[in-house]
């Protein structure tokens, strides 16, 4: 038996300081996680559990540390946003996962954006249709060299920033997180069960904006790196 087309490569993103990289089976991204940005989307952020959405996982666009990657303005959009995240690399296999064996899954820690056609998810949120057409579009996930656990260790605090052109414009601490890494893993776990391979946007802090043709969007999160793209 032979595939009656060409399959598609496997998404992968580089790991740090190594020529290997991570293949990347799914994307999983958390809604509302830090209490500022819920408020600056309309929403109250002590009300409500982590709900979830994904991305395809050819989304991703890996981006070497020190590189800058060229991404194209989307199509249909004249809200095009940057959302700066802690991403997790999941490295095992689990289902129900208990909150003292969630660190156990975790492979590594990554700064991501995800990349949000604005003004498309707020009308679909508004009629209570689905999200992909405002989060799961093509390059909408860039990420950095993802770090191992064993050189990052499970940072529960540090800051998580983001710049246009030179200006802040996001700025957080990931002890800000309304719903810690471990939680996160325990409550997808139970609608879905990981696998090593998927990834999880942790969510953004506040400060989420625009971006147009020609600005140069960079982020990052103590002792993970830094993630550059500039809009083409
Ligand atoms: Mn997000």
């Amino acid at each position: 038996m032979s595939y009656v087309i060409t399959p598609a490569p496997i998404p992968a993103v580089p790991v740090a300081g190594s020529m290997d990289t991570f293949p990347v089976r799914r994307i999983y991204c958390v809604g509302r996680n830090y209490a500022a940005h819920a408020r600056e989307m309309g929403s109250d952020p002590d009300r409500e559990p982590p709900f979830f959405f994904c991305k395809p996982a050819d989304a991703v666009i890996p981006v070497a540390q020190g590189g800058t990657a060229d991404i194209a303005y989307p199509p249909q959009t004249a809200n095009y946003h940057h959302e700066v995240e802690l991403v997790v690399a999941i490295g095992k296999r689990g289902r129900n996962v208990a909150i003292d064996a969630a660190n156990d899954h975790v492979w590594g820690y990554a700064v991501g954006f995800d990349m949000t056609r604005r003004d498309l998810q707020f009308a679909l949120r508004d009629k209570g249709r689905p999200w992909e057409l405002g989060k799961a579009f093509d390059q909408s996930a860039p990420v950095a060299p993802i770090v191992p656990v064993s050189r990052s260790g499970h940072p529960t605090s540090g800051r998580i920033w983001l710049k246009v052109n030179d200006t802040l414009k996001q700025e957080g601490d990931l002890g800000d997180l309304i719903w810690s890494v471990p939680e996160t893993i325990v409550h997808l776990s139970k609608y879905f069960e990981l696998f090593p391979g998927d990834l999880i946007f942790t969510g953004t802090p506040e400060g989420v904006g625009p971006v147009v043709k020609g600005d140069r969007v960079s982020g990052g999160i103590d002792g993970l790196g830094e993630l550059s793209i500039r809009i083409v």
